[in-house]
């Protein structure tokens, strides 16, 4: 199981894509369940317009139903928190291999992306509200960093800090380096 953690616009469904193009992982992207699950619950679209996060057990379900399977699996957009981290590790770390990639950059660099991704036209509504950006850098320093630091102090779970500043290419033989590739 890889595990990509960082904040807005490091990266990190450029490089699943990139990652799935040379093994045959199951990826599951949170964000993009959640965006689906919005179209017929709008009180989930309201929170993530927001840029807060949704309920615990929302995201262990949806988790919980994509793991049940045997493939290589690469998780993007999870863990968010201290106890959703906790709770793949006591329920997961027995049946899978945890890899975790923190992409890191500083937060210059996420907000000069996510407005590029605005100027690009993706289509994200989050994105165009300045509020919901913040909130969501926010939510990442305060709530999800020390998510990725406590999985880094977890024995058995391989943690590579991987700056990712630099051109995609370089970055992804940074990624595939760490990975042993
Ligand atoms: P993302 O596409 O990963 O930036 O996620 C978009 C939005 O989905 C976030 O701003 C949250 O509102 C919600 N979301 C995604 N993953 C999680 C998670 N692990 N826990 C709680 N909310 C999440």
């Amino acid at each position: 199981m890889i595990v990509l953690m960082g904040g807005q616009g490091v990266g990190k469904g450029t490089f699943a894509r990139m990652l799935c193009e040379r093994h045959k992982y199951k990826y599951i992207e949170t964000g993009k369940m959640l965006r689906d699950a919005a179209a017929t619950n709008p009180t989930v679209g309201e929170i993530m317009a927001r840029g807060e996060l949704l309920p615990f057990e929302m995201l262990t379900d949806l988790v919980a139903n994509s793991l049940n399977c045997d493939s290589d699996v690469l998780l993007d957009g999870f863990p968010r928190t201290i106890d959703q981290a906790t709770w793949l590790v006591n329920n997961y770390a027995n049946k899978f291999d945890i890899h975790v990639l923190y992409l890191n950059v500083p937060e210059e660099i996420m907000i000069a992306r996510i407005q590029k991704r605005i100027r690009d036209g993706g289509g994200r509504a989050d994105d165009a509200d300045t509020a919901a950006v913040r909130k969501r850098l926010d939510i990442f320093w305060k709530t999800t960093m020390p998510a990725i630091e406590w999985m880094q102090s977890v024995p058995n779970i391989k943690f590579s800090d991987i700056e990712v500043t630099g051109a995609v290419d370089d970055n992804f033989k940074n990624i595939l380096t760490a990975l042993g590739k």
